[in-house]
């Protein structure tokens, strides 16, 4: 076991319902100790439901997104302190889908993982590149740019956050980045960690993008990939059980 987490980690999005969930959790709650972590991140109406399943065990659960204020007048939000209430110790914070749907800034994306950080709530910061920066080149400075803006929380989290490497063209597409591809963003995430001067070895980076069964184990070999963010393939136990047994 090396220095870091290895992680897997669902990401429901706008999906489930209370009775539909209930076999979903009850598979995850009952999913054998591998050598890494999982975890679910339900839309908020049922975090109650999978504090319910999963407490005692394992896994753990979270958020999508949370609040970067703690209080007040903020209609629609939930503040880090309710997710701490539901028993949450993960938070997905700038998920690519957030960024594009909500305007959500890399700026805005540091503030709610600062905000997650004091409440005690593991943030999963997402970062990554759409397709049309890539193909112009500019894949590492967007990343870098992300990477940055968060520098703050990054040494504050000394190693505590997690960071997703999540290509916005491998979200829901089929498309995965190669190994080699995820590979080498990864290992400049960790490099750029290094020279922000936050806890770059201690810190889990996972990759995210259409992991399935079949490609995760040799995505997860990788030298620098610390586990997978799964979306649609965490909605179906067989499958996020088969991708975390890849850890
Ligand atoms: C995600 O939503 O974080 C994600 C990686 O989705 P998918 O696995 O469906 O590509």
């Amino acid at each position: 076991m090396g220095l870091r987490n290895r992680w897997v980690i669902g990401n429901w999005k706008m999906n489930g319902s209370l009775a539909g969930n209930a076999a979903l959790l009850g598979a995850v709650a009952a999913a054998p100790s591998s050598v890494g972590k999982l975890g679910v991140c339900v839309p908020f109406p049922f975090l109650g439901q999978a504090q319910s399943a999963l407490a005692g065990g394992a896994a753990v659960w979270g958020g999508q997104d949370v609040s970067e204020h703690a209080s007040g007048a903020y209609t629609g939000q939930v503040s880090a302190a309710m997710l701490v209430e539901f028993g949450a110790s993960l938070v997905l914070v700038g998920h690519s889908e957030r960024r594009q749907y909500n305007a959500e800034t890399s700026d805005l994306v540091a503030r709610k993982a600062s905000a997650a950080l004091n409440a005690g709530v593991t943030p999963v910061i997402c970062v990554g590149e759409t397709l049309a920066e890539r193909e112009d080149g500019h894949a590492e400075a967007v990343v870098g740019q992300q990477l940055s803006a968060c520098r703050e929380v990054l040494l504050r989290a000394q190693g505590a956050a997690i960071l997703a490497y999540e290509p916005v063209w491998a979200i829901g597409t089929g498309k995965t980045a190669t190994p080699a591809e995820a590979q080498a963003m990864h290992a400049f995430i960790r490099a750029t960690l290094r020279v922000l001067g936050a806890e770059a070895e201690a810190t889990s980076i996972l990759y995210g993008g259409s992991v399935k069964a079949g490609n995760a184990r040799e995505l997860f070999s990788q030298a620098d990939i610390d586990g997978g963010l799964i979306g649609g393939a965490s909605l179906v136990a067989a499958d996020f059980l088969a991708i975390a047994a890849a850890l």
